[in-house]
């Protein structure tokens, strides 16, 4: 146990996390130069073009200073808001983080939001100033930021590249020296930390765990105490690049278990397993169930594709537990399911992958946050789609989700960024220079507001100088109305949407105008309409076409017709028939990208 490290590493995205990780693997020899191949932690596919981590992963290495041989874990932690959760059981696990603060950046918002994590938990951090080779690196005026925000004396901050190699020694050799080695009590009743947890189709369902306390065996009855199930551990081991069975794992160890798991609803991550006979009866500190905070409907294009649809859900739930679904019908719209995600990124991973990985054509509606209603008589209604809401008489008041933001910018952005803080309902809680011209805002806003565009404005208002991170803060009451809209006189509820009262008229008038650049003409006149109860409060109309798209192609060429017609028909495609109107996917979205 003393010659064992835990360790991960926090970053802002693209400050160089996996490119530094992949050096660490390297000079330890890890990986041969033969399976060098870039960013081995990041082995999903649409992690690698997407830049991004998803799903945390772990890594063991060798490492001997002076005579001394020692074990690495680098615990690796998903880099965006929407998987914080997994990141703080990542953070969890450990002794000690690298911070890595790219050296032209300085630091963002992640940086800083990790960090507090890191320190909460009692981890040794390590600074590293990453990119040093690059012409425009500001070491200096970076090391200021950092001492200024963990105290740190300048000589502890390490100069890197993962570029060049630059200081990956000295990063090693501070990870023996400053880091301290894992307590727990070996002779102790066993208590593992999950922190993560994969799916195998050969295999099942692999659980990545920390050994906090005592030692478990290979054959071992163990018990995972959230679920209360129990199972033989037919396989653990340790994570070399490959999976690496081991006849015993001892305190402070990193590695997996495999028993036989079959979904991933049973391994959840923050939870402890023990062993049935002689167990602890305590779990480890800090489990949450993590539930979604973005929903949506997705429905097929096809009416008859709703079975294929739920096989590909059901598939996908396997090796993500975090996505939930359940059946829901839609007046507009069919037969679907109504999907609760972790944010915004997660269901566009969702979207990607149904489409990718099962050809699934399918139509995301409008996504809202989970609202808690309660009503006259003192029930609460969890409900996560508008059209799910109660008759008006019989609620008391409703609560939404609130969180408090991050927002790290320069100085003179400051006024534009309160300014969509403002009209996003946040309210300033404290502002904080970090130096002369970077400021750091703490704001504390629902997470509607969030949802719909916050980021792509936040980022376009200070021309890419504004980093952005939050955490859940829980429910607080707003006067949230239902807007509806009308097709030719009939509501389509999956464009209804739940907004604060305060902004139901301009969104009204705006979502009309959307919507009507957004509909094609069709052969006859159509009417928008955005209403509140009976109430109409906006109207636009698509005036009508007539149907021969050929008609403009002044009789003659018939390849250029056959064109026009093959455009027609893969244009379509994308339509759904809501009633008589043929709507296309981008309608259901229109809410989103209103300027
Ligand atoms: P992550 O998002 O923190 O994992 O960042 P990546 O490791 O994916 O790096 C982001 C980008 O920065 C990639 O294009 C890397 O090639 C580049 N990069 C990472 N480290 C360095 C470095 O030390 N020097 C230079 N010049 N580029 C780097
Ligand atoms: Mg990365």
């Amino acid at each position: 146990m003393k010659n064992i490290r835990n360790f991960c590493i926090i970053a802002h995205i693209d400050h160089g996390k996996s490119t530094l990780a992949d050096r660490l693997l390297e000079y330890t020899a890890t990986v041969s130069e033969r399976q060098a191949q870039a960013q081995v932690l990041d082995d999903m596919e649409l992690e690698r073009e997407r830049g991004i981590t998803i799903k945390s992963h772990a890594i063991q290495m060798d490492y001997e200073l002076n005579g001394e041989k020692y074990v690495l874990n680098l615990i690796d932690t998903p880099g965006h808001v929407d998987f914080s959760y997994e990141v703080s059981r990542s953070i969890a696990a450990c002794e000690g983080a690298l911070l890595i603060v790219d050296s032209t950046q300085g630091i963002q918002a992640q940086t800083i939001s990790n960090l507090y994590q890191a320190i909460e938990h009692d981890l040794h951090i390590i600074p590293v100033m990453n990119k040093m080779d690059l012409p425009n690196a500001m070491p200096d005026e970076v090391e200021d930021q950092i001492i200024d925000l963990i105290g740190c004396d300048r000589e502890e901050i390490i100069r890197a590249s993962g570029k060049t190699g630059e200081g990956v020694h000295d990063i090693l050799s501070a990870i023996v020296d400053r880091i301290p080695a894992p307590q727990g009590d070996e002779k102790g009743p066993l208590q593992c930390l999950i922190f993560d947890s994969v799916f195998n189709s050969f295999r099942g369902i692999i659980a990545y765990f920390k050994v906090v306390n005592g030692e478990v065996h290979k054959g071992d009855l163990v018990k995972f105490m959230a679920t209360g199930k129990e199972y033989d551990a037919d396989e653990i081991g340790v994570l070399r690049l490959d999976m690496e069975p081991r006849k015993v794992l001892r305190t402070g160890d990193v590695g997996y278990i495999i028993s036989g798991i079959k979904t991933s609803k049973e391994v959840k991550v923050g939870d402890t397993i023990t062993h049935v006979k002689g167990g602890c009866d305590k779990r480890i500190e800090g489990f949450e169930e993590v539930k979604p905070m973005v929903f949506a409907g997705v429905y097929p294009i096809e009416s008859d594709d709703y079975e294929d649809l739920r096989a590909s859900m059901e598939k996908l739930q396997l090796n993500d537990a975090s996505l939930t679904f359940e059946p829901e019908s839609s007046a507009a719209l069919g037969f679907g399911f109504r999907c609760g995600f972790l944010g915004m990124l997660h269901l566009e991973i969702i979207q990607e992958r149904l489409d990718r990985e099962f050809d699934m054509n399918v139509i995301t509606t409008v996504p809202n946050v989970p609202y808690n209603v309660y009503t006259k008589k003192g029930e609460l209604l969890e409900v996560h789609n508008p059209s799910g809401l109660p008759e008006p008489t019989v609620i008391d008041r409703i609560e939404e989700p609130y969180i408090h933001a991050q927002i790290i910018t320069k100085s003179e952005f400051i006024g534009q960024v309160m300014t969509l803080c403002l009209a996003k309902r946040g309210e300033l809680q404290k502002q904080h220079y970090l130096t002369a011209d970077r400021v750091e805002l703490n704001y504390s806003m629902p997470l509607a507001e969030i949802v719909f565009d916050f980021y792509d404005k936040l980022k376009s208002i200070s021309k890419g100088y504004a980093s952005f991170d939050y955490y859940a803060t829980g429910f607080k009451p707003a006067k949230l109305i239902k807007l509806d809209i009308l097709l030719n006189g009939e509501s389509v509820d999956a464009l209804s949407t739940l907004i604060h009262f305060d902004n139901a008229y301009t969104l009204g008038r705006r979502m009309c105008e959307k919507l009507r650049e957004l509909i094609p003409r069709q052969q006859f006149d159509i009417a928008i309409q955005a209403a509140i109860g009976a109430k109409i409060i906006a109207r636009e109309t698509v005036k009508a076409v007539r149907k021969d798209v050929t008609a403009k192609c002044y009789g003659g060429d018939i390849s250029r017709k056959r064109k026009l017609l093959e455009k027609q028909k893969k244009g379509k495609k994308r339509m759904k028939q809501v009633g008589n109107v043929e709507v296309p996917q981008k309608a259901f979205l229109a809410v989103l990208k209103l300027d």
